[in-house]
């Protein structure tokens, strides 16, 4: 059974503590009828342009992975930023009808759509309330090119409207191997295993398909890599891409530091704390957004080197993609040589 427990909120005035055990969590859905704007514009350095454009149609994400940097956008809400983020659920009932309204205002000025970012596009109550899936078929309707990020099977539900689209890409976020490796920090979502099925579904169904072996967590899932890039090879994929663990802020760091040591032996918490506050310079949150993606030593060279060699090994990154906007960054290396992705 799960607890209630959230870092005070920065936002709120005012934080209440339980005094004795907190009560257990409840699933609660929202439904935010006064959404005005569905699409945001935000600042991804390195990205086309340097803006994306993302879509969100849930707030709130029940896969719960403790170190997701869109725990923060919660406490905006007013909400908690630990089990709220995963049990508070706020659904935008009337997605499909704004990015309608929105598409026919600019759909000149959108180069691609990025389905996720604030939460995961295909949580399960997606399989009732099918918005990811409607506004799939507004962007096919505006021929706007399209990239999903998820971590969940149900996006083969929406295979026949992917189909359609003009250009699309599916990532799988994938960081851990096995389901002993992924639950610590992963505890509600589907197993690698049926993340892995799902994607050669996808790419077997002639889709686009990448792996995001994000995040890397220092001292813990570098040996997963190879394993990973190898799968997916197998299950269809043709692009890559890793970036380094994250902390955004302070109640993110504490959930996710509690949550460890709920779930891993002292010594292996330790070593997680001790190689991540090596990469930030003594501490686990980044000083600046630049460094946010990266680590700094010389460790994080060899995994980076470890991921790009079995990147070319595997002849990742080569091919022309579905949603181009993800190849972005500057490379030194011949037109045919892989490339490495970021998307976070
Ligand atoms: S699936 Fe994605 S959005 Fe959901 S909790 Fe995990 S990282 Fe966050």
């Amino acid at each position: 059974m799960r607890h209630i427990t959230n870092p005070p909120n920065p936002y709120n005035k005012l934080s209440s503590e339980f005094v004795g055990e907190p009560p257990p969590t409840k699933l609660e859905v929202f439904e935010e009828t006064a959404t005005k704007k569905l699409i945001t514009k935000a600042f991804a350095s390195g990205w086309e342009g340097g803006w994306r454009y993302t879509v969100n149609c849930y707030r709130g994400c029940v896969h719960g992975c403790t170190y997701c940097f869109a725990r923060q956008y919660h406490e905006y809400l007013g909400y908690g930023a630990g089990t709220d983020f995963e049990t508070k659920i706020v659904v935008k009932p009337n997605a499909p009808q704004l990015l309608r309204a929105e598409l026919k205002k600019c759909r000149d000025k959108m180069p691609h759509l990025d389905f996720s970012f604030a939460t995961d596009p295909y949580i399960a109550l997606e399989a009732e309330y099918k918005l990811t899936r409607q506004c799939l078929e507004v962007c096919s309707e505006f021929r706007v090119p399209v990239s999903i990020v998820t971590k969940s099977p149900l996006v083969t539900r929406d295979i026949d409207v992917l189909q359609r689209l003009e250009k699309v890409s599916v990532f799988f976020s994938i960081p851990f191997l096995t389901k002993e490796r992924s639950n610590p920090f992963e505890p509600y979502t589907p197993v690698p295993d049926a993340r892995f099925r799902a994607m050669k579904t996808v790419a077997d169904a002639g889709i686009k398909v990448g792996i995001g072996v994000a995040p890397i967590i220092p001292g813990y899932n570098e040996s997963d890599i190879p394993g990973l890039l190898e799968r997916a090879k197998e299950c269809g994929a043709e692009r890559a891409f890793m970036s380094m663990l994250h902390i955004d802020t302070p109640s993110i760091e504490e959930y996710f530091v509690a949550k460890m040591r709920e779930r891993l032996p002292e010594t292996r918490v330790a070593k997680i704390i001790n190689s991540m506050k090596r990469e930030r310079g003594g501490t686990l949150r980044h000083r600046s957004y630049k460094e946010r993606m990266t680590g700094k030593t010389e460790q994080w060279d060899v995994t980076q080197r470890l991921f790009d060699f079995h990147v070319r090994r595997l002849g990742f990154n080569i091919k022309e993609f579905g949603s181009d906007h993800l190849t972005v960054e500057e490379s030194t290396a011949p037109e045919t040589q892989p490339q490495q992705l970021t998307l976070f």
